[in-house]
């Protein structure tokens, strides 16, 4: 592809098969191709771009895809760089023999009095042919696939331009007239384009920097224990449950469960926190992270494709290779930009010709309308902003799924959060049970320091832990892990039910009766009454209650503590710092609620949300107007999630995650919701930018060029520094770091 419209001609070609969905992305170089196999197979995808003039092949292995790229690119680099010098030194005399009369003052080169060339005009035919046909036939090459396909490129305008300006001079200098010849114009045209290419290309590279430098964390060994010696072995022979050792200074070849030994691991190429992480038996470690000074011997969890990194890897490809709606103006644009220029070429040539009488003149104001028209940098503006922005993202933790994700992120006005997990640090630990006798009398509360609870709370602990064993929720794993602790065995029972956002219900096999585990206001609808003292003594401090209820009696309120994270309370000074509403919309108890909510600083929350409602709220405040983001789990929350306009997941330890979430911040901390918005904002002011600067060449360039303001060469000149002012404004982004946060890197 050459440029914009290449790209809009191949997406439209695409979509015009039966059931096909394709994005065309022209800075990557890329398709992403959304279609129906049975009907469509693969083939007639590429046989379509093919019959547009074009070539495609399938991606297969990234890895090997990623090499064979480079490969490619670079020799086409090398190849363009070869041509450039050759036009240069082509072009160069032409140029030159211009410059006294610049220097004489004589500005204006199109003005037939000023334009005095000294060199003999054979010479010049000599010198201007080889770069009209052999530098340029790939213009040529290109306007023709292009218009074979039914499209028109870039290269139609250039190829058009220089031939006229060429061919205009050629017959002059054959036929010996009395005109003038414009070859410096066709051949530094041709040359200045070539120069735009080479710095594009280069710049280009530039950008998915930050990718390559993810692709090149992993060590291309591990040290694997094998029949009781440690073997250096390829990456590729390491399997799920290998033991591997990591030395001092090493970095994690694959990713793991330390099963021995102690160490801080850097793990700020994931999640961009600089802070090393403690690690010790029974801690994940991941693949691309750099030990310190311990040694650790840890089980491989995740190999080849499976570790975090190929995830984030995969997932940063992808978006990069996506598109941004702000993108489908530029797109619109560029579609009908080259038919459109042509016209206004042609009525320049008739106009002109009508008023001066003079047809070189005519002939040559409509050459430089059609150079400096050329969309190119339209087609650059808007992707390469987004492969430097998702690639520094990526290098901070901040995972953007796709461009459509960063530009709502951008444009975000309300985020709505979750309160375990999110705001708290989503691992509670039981603190206190308080057991009720059957005629509901309380026997024994233990509040931080257990004591033995009797056979109530023997009881009601087996019944608690019997239900929470089929529960994944973050409440049951505290209370699995405190009823062991305590040595009471799960009582036996039938018919387990999961109540999102309510708890968990069985029947007790021994009694028949109906068991429930969940929150105070759930077992009260279903008849067992939590007495309001209780809940108000518990939940002060910001605890979460858990009801247990045996048929419609209370047998026991478990009280549970999750610290809120220390970094809550500033991420939301720096939301609402942002002009970011948030609310927090929680399932739990009013009294918890509140005390979290003032402990961090929320002055927007809701408690008792029940799932369904959570995404009713979202739903709400979009059709409010709202650009509405939403950060929980994804546990009972993804039907919010699902809703919101942007959803962001936290702490990605788990693949899973990448999956489903819009944005999904590595770091377990509410300050990287701030800056994924605030890296989302700058890349979409960058867009903003580059199209306007992409605009503003062709809507200022194009009358000026028309009204003989514009010399082909200086309009030649302008286009290469357009695609490349852009492009060198996208890499701006690379230096990007949140303000209000205190992290170096
Ligand atoms: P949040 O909105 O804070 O994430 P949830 O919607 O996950 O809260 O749960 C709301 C409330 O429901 C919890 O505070 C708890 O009282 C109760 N609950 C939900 N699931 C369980 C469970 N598995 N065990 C005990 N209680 C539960
Ligand atoms: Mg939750």
């Amino acid at each position: 592809m050459t440029c914009a419209a290449c790209a809009v001609r191949i997406e439209k070609v695409l979509n015009r098969l039966p059931a096909t969905q394709a994005a065309v992305n022209f800075a990557t170089e890329s398709a992403q191709v959304r279609f129906n196999a049975a009907t469509t197979p693969i083939d007639a995808l590429v046989a379509a771009v093919e019959r547009a003039g074009y070539r495609a092949h399938v991606k297969v292995d990234p890895e090997k895809e990623r090499a064979g790229t480079e490969a490619r690119k670079a020799a086409a680099y090398r190849k363009l760089r070869a041509e450039f010098v050759v036009a240069a030194i082509l072009t160069l005399p032409l140029v030159a023999q211009m410059v006294p009369m610049l220097a004489s003052g004589g500005w204006s080169w199109t003005g037939p009095d000023a334009h005095h060339d000294v060199l003999p005009r054979w010479l010049q035919l000599a010198l201007a042919t080889p770069v009209q046909f052999w530098i340029g036939r790939r213009f040529y090459v290109g306007a023709w696939n292009s218009l074979r396909g039914g499209g028109a490129n870039m290269d139609v305008l250039v190829s058009l331009g220089t031939t006229m300006a060429w061919g205009l001079s050629a017959v002059v200098t054959v036929l010996g007239l009395h005109e003038h010849v414009y070859f410096e114009a066709s051949a530094a045209v041709i040359t200045l384009v070539l120069l735009g290419k080479l710095l594009e290309a280069r710049a280009k590279a530039g950008t998915s920097a930050a990718l390559e430098g993810l692709v090149k964390l992993q060590p291309r060994t591990a040290r694997i224990e094998r029949d009781g010696a440690v073997v250096e072995v390829p990456l590729a022979d390491v399997k799920a449950g290998d033991r591997f050792v990591v030395r001092a200074g090493d970095a994690v070849p694959v990713d793991g469960e330390v099963a021995r030994g102690e160490s801080a691991v850097d793990e700020s190429m994931l999640t961009g926190e600089s802070r090393a992480v403690a690690k010790a038996p029974g801690d994940k470690v991941y693949a691309g992270t750099v030990n310190q000074d311990g040694m650790l011997v840890a089980v491989a969890t995740g190999v080849g494709s499976k570790t975090l990194l190929a995830g984030i890897v995969r997932l940063v490809a992808e978006a990069q290779g996506s598109k941004a709606p702000i993108q489908r103006l530029a797109d619109r644009v560029a579609g009908v930009f080259v038919p459109v220029v042509v016209a206004i070429a042609v009525i320049t040539f008739l106009a002109t010709l009508a008023i001066t009488g003079e047809a070189s003149r005519a002939l040559i104001h409509a050459v430089a309308v059609l150079v400096i028209a050329c969309p190119c940098a339209l087609g650059l503006a808007t992707p390469t902003a987004i492969i430097v922005g998702t690639g520094r993202g990526a290098q901070r933790g901040i995972l953007i799924r796709n461009a459509a994700a960063l530009e709502h992120a951008g444009r975000l006005t309300k985020l709505v959060v979750d309160k375990t997990g999110t705001l708290t640090e989503g691992r509670p630990a039981v603190t206190g049970v308080i057991a009720f006798e059957p005629d509901g009398r309380l026997v024994a509360g233990y509040v931080a320091q257990p004591i033995q609870g009797g056979r109530a709370a023997q009881r009601a602990l087996g019944l608690a832990a019997a239900l929470e064993q089929g529960s994944s929720h973050p409440l049951a794993h505290a209370i699995l892990a405190h009823a062991a602790a305590m040595q009471v065995v799960p009582v036996a029972i039938d018919g387990f039910l999961s109540v999102p956002g309510k708890g968990a219900q069985a029947v007790a096999a021994d009694t028949g009766t109906i068991v429930r585990v969940g929150s105070s206001a759930w077992l009260a609808s279903e008849g067992v009454a939590v007495p309001d003292d209780v809940v108000a003594d518990v939940a002060r401090d910001g605890h979460t209650i858990v009801a247990v209820g045996e048929g419609d009696r209370l047998v026991a309120v478990i009280a549970l503590a999750d610290k809120v994270r220390e970094t809550s309370a500033a991420a939301i000074a720096r939301l609402e710092a942002a002009g970011i509403e948030v609310t927090m919309l929680t399932g739990d108890h009013e009294a918890t609620a509140a005390a979290v909510a003032k402990a961090v600083g929320i002055r927007h929350w809701r408690s008792g949300v029940l799932p369904a409602a959570k995404a009713e709220a979202v739903r709400d405040a979009k059709s409010a107007g709202a650009v509405t983001g939403m950060v929980g789990d994804g546990v009972n929350d993804a039907p919010a999630l699902a809703q919101a306009d942007v959803s962001f997941a936290m702490g990605a330890g788990s693949a899973i995650a990448i999956e489903s979430a819009d944005i999904t911040l590595v770091r377990d901390d509410l300050n990287a919701v701030a800056d994924a918005i605030l890296l989302s904002r700058a890349t979409l002011a960058k867009i903003r930018q580059n199209l306007f600067f992409a605009f503003a060449y062709n809507v200022l360039g194009i009358p000026l060029a028309a009204v003989g303001l514009l010399s082909p060469v200086i309009a030649g000149a302008a286009m290469a520094l357009s695609s490349v002012s852009v492009v060198s404004n996208a890499l701006l982004l690379r230096r990007w770091r949140p303000a209000g946060a205190d992290s170096p890197r």
